[in-house]
């Protein structure tokens, strides 16, 4: 009788909307001919499951991902004035993936400006400007506001004038910054540079810079730097190969992942994560590309290596590694590359020539 081969791992895979479908396949492909024994728990998300289901996020895909622990998705298109909310912003919420991990790895035979940048970015994921606490100008509740401003911090502000809450709390910035430290320590990153305005906002800034800072004893094989925002943004754009791995609050987490998106090569390239102590949704930073569907013309490295950082997380480092280095053996050869890097091949075929390398490394390093 044959040996019956038991499942390691089960991954949500949501393929999503656009080009979602098309670089989610490459993606499996990519990450079955590792070996790794994984069963793909598919479900849909966006406007695929709006008109199968009538939501953007039907129950099942949630109960899917709380099940399984770990998706890898594709980009979903936000239906623009439909009321919905983001998914992306609903799963954040529902899952508390209160960490954003963006890699930002300079490629081989990517032409850039920087040849030597590897940095990563943890962003706080659900605090801060991005809250959504927001006040219309000239509503009764941004009057209020104003009339309470008025006697609480003794300021006059415009009547014509809009309000967006910056909560920041140390319950929110503890855990980014525990998780920060514990992501320095298992993935080999010496620097933790924190960015920070606090000689400005020092009760929001300023306690993030604080809470950070608090932590250093307790992690002292780590180094942690504080730079304000507007330094470190200008030493970033000169100087990236000088950074290791930035921890920032939300809005400026945002900013600066597209900064070293723009620093790396652009958007078919960057792999993402977003992950809480219980669950953790990878996938690449570009969106559903509506212009390119359904063509065969995006890139799927992207997701490809969202799928490599998921492989890390779950526990198959060897695999992730293989993974990585077929993405890079493929770029640097040049031959197979979708037409954003100039080339002429499909999706489909970058996709097989990358699960065909990384087939090859992982028979290299398996007894
Ligand atoms: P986009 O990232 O989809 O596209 C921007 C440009 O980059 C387009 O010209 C597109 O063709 C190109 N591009 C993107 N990914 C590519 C790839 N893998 N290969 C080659 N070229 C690629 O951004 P957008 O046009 O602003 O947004 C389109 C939709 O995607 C919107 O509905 C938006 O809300 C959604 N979106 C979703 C996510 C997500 O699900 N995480 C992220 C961003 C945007």
């Amino acid at each position: 009788m044959g040996k019956v081969r038991r499942v390691k791992h089960r991954v949500t895979l949501i393929p999503g909307d656009g080009i979602g479908p098309e670089v989610a396949q490459a993606a499996r492909s990519v990450i079955d001919a590792t070996r790794v024994s994984i069963e793909w728990v598919v479900r849909q998300a966006g406007q695929t499951a709006l008109n199968e289901f009538g939501e953007l996020m039907p129950a099942q895909t949630l109960d899917a991902i709380r099940e399984t622990r770990v998706a890898l998705k594709g980009p979903i298109t936000t239906p623009v004035g439909t009321g919905f909310r983001s998914v992306n912003v609903a799963l954040r919420q529902e899952l508390d993936l209160f960490a954003a991990v963006r890699p930002a790895r300079a490629l081989p035979g990517v032409p850039i400006r920087h040849a030597h940048v590897d940095l990563v970015v943890i962003r706080e994921n659900t605090e801060d400007l991005y809250q959504g606490i927001e006040f219309e100008r000239g509503s009764p509740q941004a009057e209020a506001l104003r009339q309470k401003l008025r006697v609480l911090a003794g300021y006059d502000l415009r009547a014509d004038a809009g309000f967006t809450v910056k909560p920041i709390s140390v319950y929110g910035t503890k855990r980014i910054v525990r998780f920060a430290f514990e992501y320095a320590r298992t993935n080999r990153r010496r620097k933790i540079t924190v960015g920070h305005k606090s000689n400005v906002m020092r009760y929001s800034d300023g306690l993030f810079l604080s809470t950070a800072q608090s932590y250093r004893r307790e992690w002292d094989d780590v180094e942690l730097e504080a730079m304000q925002i507007d330094n470190l943004t200008s030493h970033l754009a000169s100087h990236p190969e000088n950074f290791d791995l930035l921890l920032l609050p939300n809005l400026y987490g945002d900013i600066l992942s597209d900064v070293c998106a723009g620093l790396v090569g652009g958007l078919g390239l960057i792999p993402g994560a977003n992950i809480g102590w219980e669950y953790a949704v990878f996938e690449p930073v570009h969106g559903s590309a509506p212009d390119i569907a359904g063509q065969g013309l995006a890139n799927p490295i992207a997701i490809i290596l969202s799928g490599a950082m998921m492989l890390r997380h779950i526990g198959e480092p060897a695999a992730a590694l293989a993974v990585e280095h077929a993405v890079d053996f493929i770029l640097e050869e040049g031959r197979i590359r979708t037409p954003d890097l100039g080339g002429q091949a499909t999706t489909t075929q970058v996709g097989e020539a990358i699960a065909e390398r990384a087939q090859v490394l992982v028979a290299h390093t398996r007894p």
